[in-house]
């Protein structure tokens, strides 16, 4: 039910923790991250229950990286178990969700022929397992995740983080609120802009449909149509 993601210039995982601290007050049944370390290794880590069960993880078994997402679950489709809490995550691909994938049984049906085996009862994963057999057929990141985002149904915002991709991130909302954060030399993206509060108050809201292709120079944004769109930055007032 919340969204943060960083490409920053510091451990993302305490700070993608504290986002997700302000993203409390929406809810949540469970919650994870995923960084991209500096050898390029995508990993996450998930926990059922408050944000603390997931920050206790993070003691024992650290994710290291200046890249990561984050998210705080309401399960819509499948329990709020540890399989089903996100980012889901299949070969390269990690993504995070916020919303109702509607077509999910039609696409879960077609990623299941291609032959790939999903590992939760999400609607969220057929995202990441779509996206990865993009990959695996020789489309880069951006575009694999424009071919899955051209396929899904629904009210949804989502963010994809990639292996080997330190500095790369893609947002897309449709129907979901989202918001892209402007920092020095680092970018972020959340549910909102007080989620951001910590890091900046330069916000660039996201229309529907729109969806950004993001690194550390800034974010490229796109409308529903493909194209170049210019979303003005705001300077916002959140209260940090
Ligand atoms: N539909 C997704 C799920 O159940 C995302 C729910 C949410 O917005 O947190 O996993």
């Amino acid at each position: 039910c919340g969204i943060i993601g960083i490409l920053g210039n510091h451990e993302v995982s305490p700070q993608l923790v504290e986002a997700l601290k302000r993203l409390e007050y929406r809810g949540y049944d469970s919650a994870g991250v995923a960084t991209v370390d500096a050898d390029g290794k995508l990993s996450r880590r998930r926990a059922v229950g408050k944000l603390v069960n997931l920050s206790d993880r993070l003691v024992h078994e650290p994710l290291a990286g200046h890249a990561g997402i984050g998210h705080t679950r309401w399960a819509t489709h499948g329990a709020a178990t540890e399989a089903n809490a996100h980012p889901h995550k299949r070969g390269p691909v990690a993504v995070v969700h916020n919303g109702i994938i509607e077509n999910f049984r039609e696409l879960r049906d077609e990623v299941i022929a291609l032959g790939m085996t999903p590992e939760s009862e999400t609607d969220t994963e057929t995202v990441a397992l779509l996206t990865a057999w993009h990959m695996s057929q020789g489309l880069g990141p951006v575009q694999a995740a424009r071919e899955t985002l051209a396929r899904l149904h629904g009210a949804f915002a989502l963010a994809f983080l990639f292996e080997g991709e330190g500095n790369l991130m893609i947002a897309a909302r449709k129907g979901s609120p989202l918001a892209v954060g402007t920092g020095d030399g680092e970018m972020f993206i959340g549910s909102d802009a007080v989620a951001l509060a910590p890091f900046t108050d330069r916000i660039t809201y996201l229309e529907d449909g729109d969806h950004a292709v993001i690194t550390r120079a800034g974010a490229e944004i796109f409308d529903a149509e493909g194209l170049p769109a210019n979303r003005e930055i705001q300077q916002i007032d959140v209260g940090a």
